[in-house]
């Protein structure tokens, strides 16, 4: 064991160097740690005190604020009562209530949901579940998976293998074979154009491309984000998601939404599914699922996947050889089905869509600093991209550290800020941090 090596930080909490930290410049992070120490509606605290905005909801979890009553109460109780349920041919009653509660949000014909722990073992098992659905149609050669350019779809292997996110995507993304991309959909003729973009639909047509070169016969799902989230908000052209949905059915192939980040109001219905009016075969959804309290995935299929496979027959009676220890955990189905309540509760998908056209329009008033090169914008979510300063990524670095010191947390990749409220903003929360923005955008000239 290594001695601990205490550094002060400047709350002078003494922290070790023994924990590696996920996506983080651990050194630089270390030399200067940002440290969150209470949460509490949408604010997060530090150790003094001081409130921070948190204009990500979390990272993309928190819809319903930080801090709820409900869900805490909720998860003390089941804790009590069951705390961990043996699974694989075990199972207990919370995990059929959120299943059928889940499908009551998700459009038809999705009625059957898988549960994870994750958005990257969600993404997992939408790959497998899409490998089995084709090996019990007899097709067994379909195992191919497209995907996007600039796309995120988790750490795991076989997700970092979807991605399209060049650092992760070159680390560690050519170990599973057989993943191919369509280009992602963002064209210099979208820049600073408010809504969802009018030029780009024919991108879709990529699919159509790689069909051509490997066979319609060897790929089993397209997996896209609808409004690609971690790499900066790229919202889907008009039609653009109606056309994947054409090809994928013509020629046999699974159409997969991710949204671990689109689910639950972020685009303004429970589902961007249903804002887009674009059914796929299978939806992920995870981090918000239980408003970021436990940790916690879904895999939602159609009624013809569910079946399919459900029918096909293997050997010992079991299906899909596939599952996890936490799969339907008592506690995070508890925690899901109290959020579930708030959401409808409170009408925060709507409170949501109501919102958007304020923030949206806030947002476009930072449009003519000359730091700002684009904003996009879709629902609850929206990217504002950064002139370059150096090497890619330091600029939007430094401005997510200057806004951190200022008071608001954002989520910034590469050069692009992403803003992802909590759906219980209030206008006066909107000007807070388009003020914030403004002078820290402001700043960096
Ligand atoms: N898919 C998408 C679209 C995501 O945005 C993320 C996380 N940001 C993931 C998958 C992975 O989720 P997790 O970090 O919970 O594994």
């Amino acid at each position: 064991m290594s001695a601990a090596n205490p550094i002060e930080t400047r709350d002078s909490t003494p922290l070790g160097t023994q924990q590696w930290l996920p996506f983080t410049p651990n050194r630089e992070f270390l030399a200067d740690p940002k440290l969150f120490a209470s949460a509490s509606r949408q604010h997060y605290y530090d150790a003094s005190g001081r409130a921070i905005l948190d204009g990500s909801s979390g990272l993309f979890t928190t819809p319903a604020g930080h801090g709820r009553q409900e869900i805490a109460q909720a998860v003390y109780d089941q804790l009590l009562k069951m705390d961990f349920c043996a699974g694989f041919t075990r199972a207990h009653a919370g995990s059929f209530a959120l299943a059928e509660r889940l499908a009551g949000l998700l459009p038809e014909p999705l009625n059957h949901v898988f549960f994870a722990s994750s958005g990257s073992d969600a993404v997992d098992t939408a790959m497998k579940i899409s490998i089995a659905y084709h090996r019990a149609r007899r097709e067994p050669s379909r195992t191919m998976f497209v995907s996007r350019e600039r796309a995120y779809h988790g750490s795991n292997l076989s997700g970092t293998a979807l991605s399209g996110m060049v650092n992760n995507r070159r680390a560690f993304g050519n170990p599973v074979s057989g993943v191919v991309h369509m280009r992602h959909t963002w064209l210099p003729e979208q820049r600073m154009q408010p809504g969802q973009p009018t030029v780009g639909a024919e991108l879709a047509d990529d699919l159509l491309r790689l069909i051509q070169l490997h066979g319609a016969e060897n790929i089993a799902a397209c997996v896209v984000e609808p409004v690609a989230g971690s790499t900066g908000t790229l919202v889907p052209p008009v039609g653009y998601l109606d056309r994947l949905r054409e090809l994928c059915t013509t020629h046999g192939i699974l159409l997969v939404f991710d949204e671990v980040i689109c689910g639950f109001g972020r685009t303004g219905e429970s589902f961007a599914a249903q804002s887009f009016g674009v059914t796929p075969d299978i939806i992920t959804m995870a981090k918000a699922i239980t408003n970021g309290a436990i940790p916690m995935s879904a895999v939602a299929v159609s009624d013809e996947i569910y079946r399919t496979v459900i029918d096909s027959a293997v050997d010992d009676g079991i299906e899909f050889f596939h599952g996890y220890t936490w799969s339907g955990h008592p506690v995070a189905c508890a925690a899901a089905l109290a959020t579930q309540d708030i959401y409808a509760n409170e009408r925060l998908f709507e409170r949501g869509r109501a919102l958007s056209p304020y923030f949206l329009n806030q947002l476009h008033t930072l449009a003519d600093l000359p730091a700002v090169f684009d904003i996009r914008g879709y629902g609850m979510i929206a990217g504002i991209e950064i002139h370059p300063d150096g090497k890619p990524g330091q600029r939007g670095h430094r401005l997510q550290k200057h806004l951190f010191e200022q008071g608001l947390h954002l989520k910034a990749t590469g050069d692009t800020a992403i803003l992802a409220p909590p759906l219980i903003f209030e206008r006066e929360d909107v000007d807070r941090m388009i003020g914030l923005l403004r002078d820290a955008l402001a700043a960096l000239d």
